[in-house]
């Protein structure tokens, strides 16, 4: 499961366990990016604080394990080195989904070297209530699509950027994150302040 966590939240969570449950995976992998590839680094919270929220909201489910390969990663963090090295790690004969957020697999046509990742892994787009499915089948030629599976997470409709906003403004996040990561943002003084949000098209 591939994100930049900023802040991981139970959307995240309740996504991982049910695409687990869906697809019968034995485990899922959480790699929080370390550079994404498709945001300047100043909109980003250091990688250190974004890999031990996820490590707190990870902790209690003995099917999470959370990968700092991207992060360890000099350069942007491309989806692609790291399911090569999946595979090198696996073998040809194990499936390998990356789950990720749909709205991000809607752009796949711009990352680094899509055709062969398409290859190498299928997708599982986690989407919200209300996801327009069509944006997909207009965006993605059909060699893409078949590789992609959707999963819809009906009751919860929570973004990182929503809780950063409310964090900012003073509001609670308590029951939209696991505690633990809470405590974590505000032990830590995390999204006090206002930043640039606008992405810079470079994938
Ligand atoms: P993003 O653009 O910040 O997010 C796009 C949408 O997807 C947001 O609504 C986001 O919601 C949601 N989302 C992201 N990760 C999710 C997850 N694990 N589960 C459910 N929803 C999720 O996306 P991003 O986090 O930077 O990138 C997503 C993944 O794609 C990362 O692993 C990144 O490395 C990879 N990626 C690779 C390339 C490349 O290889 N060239 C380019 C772009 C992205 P929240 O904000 O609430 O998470």
């Amino acid at each position: 499961m591939g994100g930049t966590f900023d802040p991981i939240h139970y959307g995240h969570l309740i996504g991982a366990e049910e695409a687990r449950f869906r697809f019968r995976l034995e485990k899922v992998i959480f790699v929080p990016s370390g550079q994404p590839p498709h945001k300047k680094e100043y909109q980003v919270t250091p990688a250190r604080h974004r890999l031990a929220m996820v490590l707190l909201a990870t902790a209690s489910n003995p099917y999470f394990i959370v990968s700092t390969e991207e992060i360890e990663r000099p350069g942007p963090s491309y989806t692609i080195d790291t399911i090569r090295n999946y595979r090198a790690r696996y073998g040809d004969s194990l499936d390998i989904y990356f789950i990720t957020g749909a709205d991000a697999i809607l752009e796949i046509s711009t990352w680094k070297e899509n055709e062969k990742l398409v290859r190498l892994c299928r997708f599982i787009g986690i989407t919200r209530p209300g996801y327009d499915l069509n944006q997909l089948s207009h965006r993605l030629p059909s060699s893409y699509l078949e590789r992609i599976d959707l999963l819809e997470i009906p009751t919860i409709d929570i973004s990182s950027t929503e809780l950063r906003e409310r964090v900012r403004r003073g509001e609670p996040i308590r029951y939209l994150t696991p505690d633990a990561v809470c405590d974590y943002i505000a032990k830590e003084g995390l999204y006090r302040e206002e930043r640039e949000t606008e992405k810079d098209g470079q994938e």
